[in-house]
């Protein structure tokens, strides 16, 4: 007999057994006279062709759910080295805090008299960001980094129209997320690209040439995707605001320096931040998140409403606000997320919060120096948070980043992100975070060059992989534009 291994569990339906039907629920007898469905419900109603459910008993099912839980992979299981997306460990504490009633039983329309308790938690969450981003205004509306972009572009907008200005571009890196030319292009601008230096960074010079009157705004992220700090950001910033345009800092790889540095000496305007990354709380599988926007003096008068307001002891939301760009969405939803994030910043506090992205950097320098005669690095500038190689090496023996990742799944590892920044071919871009043990990121190296050593020895167990999973390769076009997320019997 073929031994089961817990990584070929089947679906559900396919679990079914037409010959032995089992049943998690019995009922009594039926002790009135019987109707057919179609007598007690009107046949517009009825589903055809009727569903089948499988017939399995309780214990079955539980088992089924349990063994898919234990395919997933997560923070909790081990490293999570996927760059720019900031995969930390959510402390334990914050899912205490989450979990008290007076915060996880609140209702949005309920009088301000009854939520003092969580309008203060939104005050005391601003303020801690104010001061960690040593910027004058905060939102924390927005429910995602992009949504959080959004907020800030459409704040800068705003401001120009004040002015009685009406320009119509955004400048953008060639190394930023997608997500920045998208935000410029929803909120009604027109994109431009700014090409990266030789460094990685971004040439100054290039944007004296293309910062004109028609530009409302740059779009840096700091440090960059490639980890790279923007060494020139005050000169930026100064080039860009003497020519009237605002500086929007993209603040995801906050972890980076979060309690070393602060935006607002940098010259930032509008800069989102991303709770569910730098401030540990869960992300993956869609949200929810929370991207709260940090605002210099020249954006405050058009924060969104509702804002907290602070009189004396008492708290309230103010709507009237003609300035405003208005509501980002109707209600804080992702509340729990930021009751997190405090719980958060609040148990590290501020020599916590050096410590975290201290340990952050000194991690992604580790993987760094063990990994560089390994794997190529294009832009050799020192990096912070996070480290960007490509597969040039392994691409001569015919093994390309994809092979790679895929390899890693077979050491226990999940995967670097692939294929960004755009602007290096091959990437392979590590972000270990300084939540790993450091036994872990030391596993991890060990993997990463176990595999440069196969891509040498035996290329074909590389381009292979993965051995070991339930499913290989998947094919990922298929996937993305024919998406079935639904069993349907016979298919
Ligand atoms: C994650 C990320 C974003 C977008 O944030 P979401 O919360 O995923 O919308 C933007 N820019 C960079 C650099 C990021 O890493």
């Amino acid at each position: 007999m073929k031994r089961r291994t817990l990584r070929d569990e089947p679906l559900i339906f396919e679990r079914n057994n037409e010959r032995r039907r089992r049943s998690g629920f019995r009922i009594p007898p039926l002790d009135v006279p019987e109707t057919s469905p179609a007598d007690a419900i009107p046949s517009e109603f009825l589903r055809s062709p009727s569903t089948t459910t499988p017939d399995l008993g309780e214990l079955e099912v539980v088992q089924h759910f349990h063994r898919l839980s234990q395919l997933n992979y997560a923070v909790d299981e081990g490293l999570y080295p996927l760059g720019s997306c900031t995969m930390k460990y959510n402390p334990r504490v914050n899912e205490l805090t989450a979990a008290l009633a007076g915060f996880a039983d609140i209702h949005p329309f309920q009088p301000a008299s009854q939520t003092q308790g969580a309008l203060r938690l939104i005050w005391e969450l601003e303020a801690a960001l104010k001061a960690i981003t040593g910027m004058p205004g905060m939102t924390l509306q927005p429910a995602a980094g992009a949504h959080g972009e959004l907020a800030g572009i459409l704040m800068i907008r705003k401001a120009l129209e004040a002015r009685g200005e009406t320009r119509d571009q955004v400048l953008v890196p060639d190394s930023a997320h997608g997500t920045n030319p998208a935000t410029a292009a929803f909120a009604g601008f027109s994109s431009v690209e700014l090409p990266s230096g030789d460094d990685g960074t971004v040439d100054l010079n290039a944007i004296d040439r293309m910062m004109t009157e028609r530009v409302a705004a740059i779009m840096l992220t700091v440090p960059n995707t490639l980890g790279v700090f923007e060494s020139e950001i005050v000169k930026i910033s100064n080039l860009v605001h003497s020519r009237g345009g605002f500086i929007y800092l993209d603040g995801a790889n906050l972890n980076a320096f979060a309690g070393r540095a602060l935006p607002g000496l940098m010259g930032a305007d509008a800069m989102h931040i991303n709770l569910h990354k730098t401030f540990s709380t869960p992300h993956g599988g869609g949200g929810p998140g929370a991207g709260p926007v940090a605002v210099s003096e020249a954006l405050l008068p058009h924060l969104p409403v509702p804002k907290v307001i602070k009189d004396g002891d008492n708290l309230r939301l103010e709507w009237d606000d003609s300035q405003s760009i208005g509501p980002m969405r109707g209600f804080y939803g992702n509340f729990l997320i930021l009751v997190r994030a405090l719980t958060y910043i609040w148990s590290l506090g501020s020599d916590g919060l050096r410590e975290m992205s201290d340990v952050a950097v000194l991690y992604a320098n580790l993987v760094r120096h063990r990994l560089k005669d390994a794997y190529h690095l294009k832009y050799d500038a020192p990096s912070l948070h996070e480290v960007v190689f490509d597969d040039t090496v392994q691409a001569e023996k015919g093994v390309h980043n994809t092979d790679i990742a895929k390899r890693l799944l077979d050491y226990g590892f999940h995967p670097p992100t692939m294929s960004f920044p755009l602007i290096v071919h091959g990437a392979l871009m590590i972000e270990p975070t300084e939540s790993a043990p450091p036994e872990e990121v030391e596993a991890f190296c060990e993997a990463m060059l176990a595999i440069a050593r196969e891509v040498e020895e035996n290329p074909d167990m590389v381009t292979s992989a993965p051995h070991d999973t339930p499913v290989k390769r998947v094919d990922e076009v298929s996937a993305a534009r024919h998406l079935k997320t639904r069993w349907k019997p016979g298919e």
